[in-house]
């Protein structure tokens, strides 16, 4: 048995895996392969109509906001908000609290100016700041809501006037939020959502047509509306694999049960690293997230041999992210608690044997 602890792509429902596969070879008694159906037939706009009401009901949105399901991960995000929203002499705010904020902040001053209203980098992103406020007159505000490389995580919105734009692309769907604040939210899949190539986002349709440049109509998202994010093919057989993992979220509970779930599994990895006087999480307690864990070692030199024995216990995929070095466990809405407290004993043993 392995437990996979990737940061992304990562652990995803066994069950769904089985269902996918199966799907591969024959969909749903068709004879045809999930992969080899038209995507403007019937058969492929009911799985792209599941895969919309899905969301907005996992999500409980209103009616305001539309669902698209598009190309090009969250990096293309980064700098299709500030393209569709962001005139050249207008002023966008943004939050830093990580590698993956910096890059939408570097993408977004590419289209207009950019208030960095606080940073966490003196302390190499290992909390989340405070004491910031967001001008009124600011196009938008945009900040990460979990640090997948950094271990950081902001459970609560944040109190602003400005229409709200979140990065939810490591913690989407992992608790209950009230995603009716935001003007717009944007996941790769990679993460809580499926197979990598399939980019969720969620935005209210009145901050669009205000800017004054000419865009390209695969970068607009109102053209993406208008075709029910078809305006070419889109990722089919991403997008029927979201709606198979958003079946397993709804079958278990929804968001708040697995939040639930997720809080205790985090729970449960933060107090063993708390205790055990051999192991450390370098993140501020209020800032930490349910989803990435990092920590070191109390001898560095052992971060090898930890890795390959728990790479022979089937604890796999444990590196820490370059940038920050030791481990990382990554534990998404699929890993289950088991996996966490398989990875606790072994760290419990490995102390033992070698602490
Ligand atoms: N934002 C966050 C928070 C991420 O974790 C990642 C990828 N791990 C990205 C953006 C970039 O996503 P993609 O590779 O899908 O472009």
């Amino acid at each position: 048995m392995k437990h996979n602890f990737n940061a992304g792509p990562s652990i995803l429902p066994k069950e769904v895996f089985e269902e996918a596969s199966r799907a591969i070879l024959n969909f749903n008694n068709t004879g045809l392969s999930i992969l080899e159906i038209g995507h403007r037939t019937p058969l492929f706009q009911a799985v792209m109509d599941e895969a919309i009401s899905l969301t907005k009901e996992l999500m409980q949105l209103d009616d305001d906001h539309s669902v698209l399901f598009l190309h090009g991960g969250a990096t293309t995000q980064f700098f299709q908000v500030p393209m569709n929203l962001l005139n050249e002499n207008e002023t966008a705010a943004y939050l830093d609290c990580g590698v993956w904020g910096s890059k939408a902040i570097k993408e977004a001053k590419l289209f207009g100016q950019v208030n960095v209203v606080a940073t966490s980098k003196d302390k190499s992103y290992t909390y989340i700041p405070k004491d910031y406020t967001v001008p009124s007159d600011a196009k938008y505000f945009h900040y990460t809501t979990n640090n997948t490389i950094e271990g950081t995580e902001m459970l609560e919105i944040p109190e602003t006037n400005v229409p709200l734009i979140a990065d939810m692309s490591s913690d989407i769907l992992s608790h209950v939020v009230d995603f009716n604040r935001f003007a717009l939210i944007y996941a790769g899949a990679q993460k809580n959502i499926g197979a990598a190539g399939v980019n969720l986002v969620v935005l209210r349709k009145d901050i669009l047509g205000k800017v004054n440049r000419k865009l390209p109509g695969m970068m607009d998202y109102r053209q993406h509306i208008e075709a029910g994010s078809m305006l070419n093919t889109p990722p089919t057989f991403g997008l029927y694999f979201a709606g198979l993992v958003f079946k397993w979220l709804k079958a278990r509970g929804g968001l708040t049960a697995i939040g639930e779930r997720n809080r205790a599994k985090a729970e449960a990895l933060y107090g063993y690293i708390d205790s055990s006087g051999f192991y450390r999480n370098p993140v501020s307690k209020d800032a930490r997230s349910w989803m990435n864990v990092p920590f070191t070692l109390a001898k560095p030199d052992l971060d090898k041999t930890f890795l390959t024995e728990a790479n022979a216990a089937g604890l796999t995929n444990l590196e820490g992210h370059r940038s920050v070095g030791g481990m990382r466990a990554s534990i998404y809405n699929a890993m289950p608690i088991e996996g966490v407290q398989a990875l606790i004993g072994f760290m419990k043993d490995f102390q033992r044997r070698h602490g």
